[in-house]
């Protein structure tokens, strides 16, 4: 996809693939018909994360229904779900479709994002298929995932409380963030993550640059078509008040 996760695209042209990237719609959707055109080409990989990063969106289930049933026998299709745990009530997910055994799939989950364990290093795939569990087994380095990670991952997974509470402090945030933004006549993309993709009239490097300088560090975009949009990690409410006020100084010279 572009705009994209870097790594989904590094470690394929690492390992000698081709690469072939699906931009998202002009109002940052997935472009499903796009997407079912590259599936009817048969690649060897289809990547898609879901919530997306850097954008946000989340596939629909009708939308997953229709890429499931495009994609070709020789296509594994991985769907990344390293931002599940913010998606809207009533949203599909892969693992569900794994389960029911119709998703010859790979599905990816991890505790960077909403446990907050991203330094330990400790995720997973989920996949229906047992050859294809086999193989992933047989290619991961034997000793990925040291035993301390292991031992928080379990520990964090037992406390789906405290995970949700957090999950919801930021939804919340997030909502007083996208309204603080359109105020500012910004466009923001519609998120289901704990980020925010926006888009102004200046240069995402200006923007980054003047944030910095404030304290503030967000990511600009650099992709081809996507230099004018930042994404932002949703903070506590002082931060998420500070980058408000910083980037009104910087796109309105307000003090
Ligand atoms: C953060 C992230 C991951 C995984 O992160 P790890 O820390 O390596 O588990 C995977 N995909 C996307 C889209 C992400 O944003």
């Amino acid at each position: 996809m572009t705009p994209s996760f870097g790594l989904h695209e590094i470690e394929p042209l690492a390992a000698g693939a081709r690469v072939t990237k699906v931009p998202m719609t002009t109002d940052m959707g997935f472009d499903i018909p796009a997407l079912e055109a590259a599936l009817a080409t048969g690649p060897a990989l289809f990547f898609l994360p879901s919530p997306s990063n850097p954008v946000g969106a989340a596939l629909t289930r009708s939308e997953l229904d229709r890429l499931v049933a495009a994609t070709r026998p020789q296509t594994l299709f991985v769907l990344d779900e390293a931002y599940f745990e913010y998606m809207e009530e009533g949203q599909t997910d892969g693992m569900t479709l794994v389960r029911s055994g119709n998703f010859p799939s790979i599905v990816l989950r991890t505790f960077s994002k909403a446990y907050g364990l991203a330094g330990l290093r400790v995720g997973y795939a989920t996949c229906f298929n047992p050859e294809i569990a086999r193989i992933v087994a047989a290619a991961k380095p034997p000793f990925n995932v040291n035993a301390a990670a292991q031992v928080a991952a379990v520990a964090a997974l037992a406390d789906q409380q405290w995970m949700k509470q957090s999950v919801e402090r930021i939804k919340t945030e997030r909502a007083r963030l996208a309204r603080g933004l359109d105020e500012l006549g910004v466009f923001t993309a519609s998120s289901q993550t704990n980020f925010l993709f926006f888009r102004t009239t200046l240069p995402s490097e200006h923007i980054a640059k003047a944030l910095l300088s404030d304290g503030i560090i967000v990511k600009p975009w650099r992709e081809a078509g996507y230099e004018n949009w930042v994404r932002v990690t949703i903070g506590t409410p002082k931060q998420n008040d500070r980058v408000l006020a910083s980037l009104n100084h910087i796109l309105n010279g307000a003090s």
